[in-house]
């Protein structure tokens, strides 16, 4: 058994709170490269920002748990040795789907775990996350629920459709399960392609995708029922349009990828939503520069020349998140 306390991680808790409180949400950033975690923590470290380091279980599965565990012990002391005195560092398992992926997790040093049961009936979903809360909570270990499907496709994580979560069921669902900060659907999705252009407008100056609205009217909903409970949005990537145009004008091929526009995660975070995941804008901004650099330099094969723009883009990226979109800056 590994506490993460040995590790200098720390649980969601008091970040949830102030975060609720202050009207902002802390960053969620996924993880599975040395170069994505050094961009996270200059990042954070930078803006000094709280930040959640995640893990999903394709991303354990590419890089192996044990490294990822030893890599977020790094983060911390990476921060430190960058001028951080204080950082607040979580590793969070993403979308774990048994008790025994968690249970593992706890046992390793994550300071955090989701147990996805939204596929599951209502009460198999409850049954699930109280099992999961009981063993977390002897360690101190903060556990995110889910209720209500995202559409999209994220590693194992996959659904045709979405399903809002049912406002009606929120305070019994977090009052059986325990769990400490709730997941839900109102509109955002897993992956690059979050719509169909049939699912969109386009906007008919630049031609582009304009996805439809965020259902902040059942945010709100929600809010009124659990007030100041710490509510968590997954899937909201905004597939910057100046990366796809980049990895298109580089020889790759995304045609009408579409996110979610970043003044509705803007508006988001003020709310009670204080958890935001973001994947997939980090994976287009380290393609789009890695793909820039071998078009202009086709002679290069060291990896440290093309993956050294990569975690520069990304950091900007990340940067960019906290300080403009999530405003979790400056709360160290
Ligand atoms: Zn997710």
């Amino acid at each position: 058994m590994t506490s993460y306390k040995e590790l200098g991680l720390v649980n969601t808790r008091e970040m949830f709170a102030k975060a609720v409180a202050g009207g902002y949400a802390i960053p969620a950033f996924n993880f599975n490269t040395l170069e994505q975690m050094q961009a996270i923590v200059q990042a954070a470290v930078e803006t000094k920002s709280p930040v959640i380091m995640q893990v999903s279980k394709g991303a354990r599965n590419y890089a192996n748990g044990t490294i990822l565990r030893y890599m977020a012990q790094g983060a911390v002391e990476y921060a430190k040795e960058l001028g951080c005195e204080n950082p607040q560092i979580v590793l969070h398992l993403d979308h774990g789907d048994s008790f025994e992926l968690c249970k593992e997790c706890i046992d390793n040093g994550f300071s955090s775990v989701m147990i996805d049961g939204s596929h599951l009936p209502y009460e198999e979903n409850i049954a699930l996350t109280k099992k999961v809360v009981e063993y977390a909570h002897q360690f101190d270990v903060t556990v995110e629920a889910e209720l209500g499907v995202l559409a999209g496709v994220e590693d194992e994580v996959s659904s045709e459709v979405s399903h809002y979560t049912k406002p009606e069921e929120v305070v019994d669902f977090s009052t059986r399960s325990g769990c400490d900060s709730l997941a839900i659907s109102i509109g955002t999705s897993h992956g690059a392609y979050k719509f169909t252009p049939e699912q969109c407008t386009r906007d008919p100056k630049t031609g582009k995708l304009v996805p439809p609205p965020l259902a902040f009217d059942i945010l709100q909903d929600i809010e009124s029922r659990l007030p100041g409970f710490p509510i968590v949005l997954h899937g909201s990537s905004s597939v910057p349009q100046d990366e796809v145009d980049t990895i298109n004008a580089n020889g790759g091929k995304l045609p009408d990828a579409v996110g979610i526009p970043e003044e509705q995660l803007r508006e988001a975070s003020k709310s009670a939503v204080c958890k935001i995941n973001i994947d997939s804008d980090s994976r287009l901004a380290m393609t789009a520069a890695i793909r820039k650099h071998f078009n202009e330099k086709p002679g290069d094969f060291d990896p440290r020349q093309y993956l050294k723009p990569a975690r520069e883009n990304m950091k900007k990226m990340y940067i960019h998140k906290i300080v403009e979109v999530l405003g979790s800056n400056d709360k160290l």
